[in-house]
């Protein structure tokens, strides 16, 4: 088996004008496949761990083999963060259900929670991702650096955001708080809830 970037489950332009149709195709086409390709180069060293799904590889990176663990770390990170990213996105689906109790009890309201969220992916120096995750049961916001995947810490995405500049720079230029606001409108929550659920 090799890896292979997903399809995006809608048009390149479906996110505009929050997120514009050229960045789309760059950032899926380009970016992704450079991941996807990087991910398959390194595993043809180790054809045993070939046909595992990036996240497994991700979950436990100590146990990858020492020449290829940086590779798996950041191309399979880019992988499976990617591939989490495109499923998430759609616009115009409201906060509801069991993400939106969950959000009020843990963080004393959605806008609270936005704030939190949207100040971790601001601050976030360099290139990145911020997250919700379900740690054990209980949802925090955290951010990582790079390519590096929750996952890598025991902790599962709910909610993610890329923060690296190719998400963003052609529409929105050195303005990621723009970008950050503009993403609220493309949060799938029904897949957030989905998110939730498998957590659990
Ligand atoms: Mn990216």
């Amino acid at each position: 088996m090799t890896h292979e970037v997903p399809k995006l489950p809608y048009a390149y332009n479906a996110l505009e004008p929050y997120i514009d149709e050229k960045t789309m195709m760059i950032h899926h086409d380009k970016h992704h496949a450079a991941y996807v390709a990087k991910l398959n180069a390194a595993l043809e060293k180790h054809s045993n761990l070939q046909n595992r799904p990036a996240e497994d590889l991700l979950k436990d990176l100590s146990a990858i083999p020492e020449d290829i663990r940086t590779a798996i770390k950041n191309h399979g990170g880019g992988h499976a963060n990617h591939s989490f990213f495109w499923a998430l996105l759609k616009k115009d689906v409201k906060c509801s259900g069991e993400i939106e109790k969950a959000i009020t009890k843990t963080f004393g309201g959605f806008d609270k929670f936005k704030e939190q969220f949207s100040a971790a992916a601001a601050n976030q120096f360099g290139s990145g991702w911020a997250w919700l995750v379900a740690n054990k049961g209980k949802l925090e916001i955290i951010s990582t650096p790079n390519q590096d995947s929750p996952l890598s810490q025991g902790k599962t995405p709910i909610v993610g955001i890329d923060v690296w500049e190719h998400a963003y720079y052609l529409k929105y230029q050195n303005r990621r708080p723009e970008y950050i606001e503009a993403f609220f409108n493309v949060i799938n929550w029904d897949k957030v809830n989905e998110n939730l659920k498998k957590a659990k």
